[in-house]
């Protein structure tokens, strides 16, 4: 299951890697509460082309091209242009 936390959504700003700022209030909130009005973030991990490594948490490939790549879950993709919502 998703979790639409601020840190995975297009209305969270960061401050430092535990807070950040809501766009939609302008209030400060931390990285892993819920957002109540989530929009999802591209990132690697809701990607169709990225694939989860089990063994390693915090690791996966990005399977695009003639070559995969290591690539990270975590990762924003709003600039990738071969991004595909999964
Ligand atoms: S295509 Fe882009 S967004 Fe998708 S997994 Fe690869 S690097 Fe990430």
């Amino acid at each position: 299951m998703e979790e639409k936390l601020y840190r995975n959504s297009l209305n969270y700003v960061p401050i430092d890697v535990a807070k950040g700022i809501d766009r939609i209030t302008g209030k400060r909130v931390n990285a892993d509460e819920i957002d109540p009005n989530y929009e999802r973030m591209p990132k690697c991990m809701h990607c169709e082309n990225f694939t989860k490594n089990e063994e390693k948490i915090g690791l996966g490939m990005c399977n695009v091209g003639k070559k995969p790549f290591i690539a990270y879950p975590d990762m924003a993709a709003i600039t990738c242009e071969w991004y595909k919502d999964k």
